[in-house]
Order: C-alpha cells, then structure tokens, then sequence
C-alpha cells in the first residue's frame, strides 16, 4: 500500500507539469490509505478535491517541480484535515472524559494524569463509575501506578455526589481529571447522567475518548455527547493495535474539536500529545510521511545546501562521521527527532527505537546549537576522523567555539554513541534481525 503511493509518487519525477491524470492517480493512492484507516468516506472526498483543486490550479513556486509541489499541496491538505492538538494550558483545570464502555477512559484518566503529573503539576482523579463492577479497584490502582492522587468510593451509589465529593476531597490538586461511566450503547440515561456531572464539576474541557477502531458509530456518538456537554478535544486509544485511529476524525470534525491525546498501550505511560506529523504517518503507513516530509522540506528550503540533501538511510550503510552527525542534526532540526525519524525508516519502525538506552538518541535544541559552534571550529579532516582528536585540539576547538572542552568532549562521546547504536541499526537493515544481539 505505502509502496504504491511512493510508486505513483515516483513517476511523477522529472514532470514539470501535471496533467489531471497525475494528480488522478496520486489522489487514488491517498483515498486509499486514509479509507483503509477508517477516515470518513466524506472527509476523503473533500480532501481528494481540495488537492486536486489546488494541484491544478496553483502555480508551482519558482524551483519547485511539479512532483514537490503536488506533494506539499497533499501535506498541507493532511495537515488541515487532522487539524492541531488540543490546547492544554499547564495550569488548575477540570478535565472531563466521556465515551462509551470500553473505550479507555479510566486508563486514559489516569495516563493524563501521569501526564499533567510529569509536566510539574499536581493531578487527581475523580471515578465517578458507579456502573461497572470493578471500576473503583480499577481506577485507583492504575493511579497508583501513576503515583496520583486519587478519589472514588467504592460504596456509593450517585456519581453525581462522588463526583461533588471528590472536588472537595481534592481541593489540593491543580488538574482534576473526572472520569465518568460508559454505557455499552449510547442511552439517555448516560448523557443525563454525564450531564449532572458535568453541572457538579463544572469542567474547563470535556474530553471524548474513542477506541481507534471506531468506525462509523463515532459520528452519533460525537454529535450526543457535544448536544449534552460539549466537547473540546478527542483522545484516541489503543493506537498500538492494528487500527490507525482515522474514524476519530469523524468525530473531531462533527465537534468541531481537536486531538489531544493518543494512548499507546495499557501502561500509565503510554501516552502521546496528539502531533500532526506522526499522526499522519500513521494514517499513511510509516514510509510515507518521511517522503512527504523531506520531500515538502526540500521543496520549501530556501538554499538547497549540498548537506541537507541527507537521507537517513544513509546511516545504515558506511561509517558515520562527524559529518554525518551534523547532517543528521540539521536533517534533525527541519524533520523532528531522530528515533521518529528512524521510525519511519520501514523495518526499522516499532518498539525497536524503546529498547535503546535513553540518552543515545538524546540531543536537544540547546545541546545541538552549543555542537553546532563546536563542530563550526574543526577542521574537515577533525569531523572526518573524531576519534584521532586529542587533548591539544580539544583544546584549540574549545577556545575556537566559544565554548569549553567539556562540551568538545560531550559532542565526541555523542557522536560515539551514535556510532554505536548505528552499528546495531546497520546489521538490522541488512536484514539480520538478531534481537539477542540488540540487546
Ligand atoms: P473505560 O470503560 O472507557 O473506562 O475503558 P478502560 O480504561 O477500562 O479500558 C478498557 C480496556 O482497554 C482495558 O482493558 C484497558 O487496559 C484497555 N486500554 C485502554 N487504553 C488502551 C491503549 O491505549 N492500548 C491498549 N492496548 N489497551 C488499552
Ligand atoms: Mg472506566
């Protein structure tokens, strides 16, 4: 699938104009995508005509070929389609989650917390389920796990007064997140319910949860619960299953909402803040988005320096440099960080970038502009050859930078580990899938 879009995609290179047919086929491919990951045929239609309106009537900007043009036509239009993430001020808020059984809002109350919880605040959870049997045990258990605060009482019968209690039982805490009872179908009885708690509690945001496999019942489900309580953003989960989430789209756009959140996994911190680059990539398949994106990148760049043309394929072939370092933070910069970089490269995808030590891939803006000037005051044959950089030049580089030889030595022992865990991605990539070996 992912293939036949680059397939189609590749033909169109070398073309500087398109014909209705080109956009044709490229439309086709996408449609196809975005409909095997259950995104509304409606929002399909509307999406294949804003690219094929826009492909064929605007001008290509001057440099650009009409292949990079079509494809930044198509990213805008993903963009606008998945719309940004929900705003989430890091500051004393009422949270309420509402969705129907099943669809993980207690995990997702809790993961939230955890969330808000490593951002500096201070979270509580309200379990006003009074519905499913094991929804208290349930409930504080995970929030132990996530070391928050927690209310709920397992002998009580109104969520209504849980609910009340528990703002009062939590008066402490900044983000108090209210997590309500799901029905396994929409009833009265559930948005009348989720209403008096929502009049008890007085949220900021209501939160819709949504299974990614949702299909088509997302719509009804969206447009009763905006009529009852309004909602303001949507948490997709179980993103780690086989389903891409595109049906949650439906009801983001019959709420005229966002994404806030994306659930990963059974674990408090299988979390994501809803991006729309990674999201996307998942709707099209990993491989895609990288073409997109270095693609659209490209195209926009101002000056196309020799040392941007960086692919990160490259790494998994020859030695890596201090050269490819800095490329690779460049690259870095304008596509996002290197483990979701790797993520796209297909088969290198998955778990595998979890199972590194955490700092390997670690550099952040700060770091990177400091590597930046260091890297600045070498020599070619000094980025060439890191390892065979002694103290003398340490010292010269320091002083040349601006900077001082601790961070001349932090970038070398960087640019080692890099080597290293590249190494292991390079027996991979020649298919030698040796786990073992990995770990
Ligand atoms: P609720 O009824 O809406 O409160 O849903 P729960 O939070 O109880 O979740 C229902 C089931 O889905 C539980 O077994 C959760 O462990 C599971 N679950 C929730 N979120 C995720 C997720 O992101 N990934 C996976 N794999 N399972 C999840
Ligand atoms: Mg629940």
């Amino acid at each position: 699938l992912g293939t036949s879009l680059r397939g189609t995609l590749e033909e169109l290179r070398g073309k500087s104009r398109l014909t209705e047919e080109d956009v044709q086929a490229v439309v086709k491919e996408i449609q196809r995508s975005l409909l095997q990951a259950d995104v509304d045929v409606s929002l399909v239609m509307e999406l294949s005509d804003s690219i094929k309106t826009r492909a064929l009537e605007e001008e290509p900007p001057g440099g650009t070929t009409a292949r990079d043009h079509v494809l930044r036509i198509v990213y805008e239009e993903l963009v606008a389609l998945v719309g940004d993430s929900t705003e989430l001020p890091l500051e004393e808020q009422t949270i309420m989650l509402a969705g129907l059984q099943g669809s993980g809002k207690t995990t997702t109350a809790a993961k939230m917390a955890w969330w808000f919880s490593k951002k500096g605040l201070r979270p509580a959870v309200i379990q006003t389920d009074t519905f499913r049997p094991g929804a208290y045990d349930q409930a504080k258990q995970m929030c132990e796990r996530a070391e928050v605060e927690f209310y709920g009482d397992p002998d009580a019968e109104d969520p209504v007064e849980i609910a009340r209690r528990g703002m009062e039982e939590t008066a402490d805490a900044d983000v108090h997140i209210v997590d309500t009872a799901g029905r396994h179908a929409l009833e009265d009885e559930l948005i009348k319910e989720i209403e008096a708690i929502g009049e008890a509690v007085e949220p900021d945001r209501s939160l819709l949860v949504l299974d990614a496999a949702i299909g088509q019942g997302a719509k009804e489900q969206a447009r009763r619960f905006e009529e009852s309580i309004g909602i303001q953003g949507v948490a997709i989960t179980k993103l780690d299953g086989t389903a891409k989430g595109g049906g949650a789209l439906t009801a983001v756009n019959e709420t005229d909402s966002t994404i806030a959140f994306l659930g990963t996994g059974e674990e408090v911190d299988d979390i994501e803040r809803f991006e729309p680059n990674g999201f996307i990539s998942r709707l099209l398949g990993m491989g895609d988005l990288k073409q997109l994106t270095e693609r659209v990148e490209r195209a926009m760049a101002e000056t196309q320096e020799e040392e941007e043309d960086w692919d990160p394929e490259d790494l998994l072939s020859g030695t890596f440099t201090l050269h490819d370092m800095r490329k690779q933070m460049n690259a870095m910069n304008r596509m996002g960080p290197l483990d979701q970089i790797m993520d796209m490269i297909p088969g290198l995808g998955g778990g595998l970038m979890d199972q590194l030590p955490d700092d390997a891939m670690d550099v952040t803006q700060d770091r990177l502009r400091r590597f930046e000037f260091v890297m600045d005051s070498m020599t070619d044959a000094e980025l060439e050859h890191p390892r065979a950089i002694g103290q003398s030049q340490i010292e010269r580089i320091a002083r040349g930078s601006g900077t001082d030889e601790e961070t001349v030595r932090e970038l070398l022992q960087q640019h080692k580990m890099m080597e290293r865990t590249l190494k292991q991605f390079q027996g991979m990539g020649q298919g030698n899938m040796d786990m073992e070996r990995m770990m």
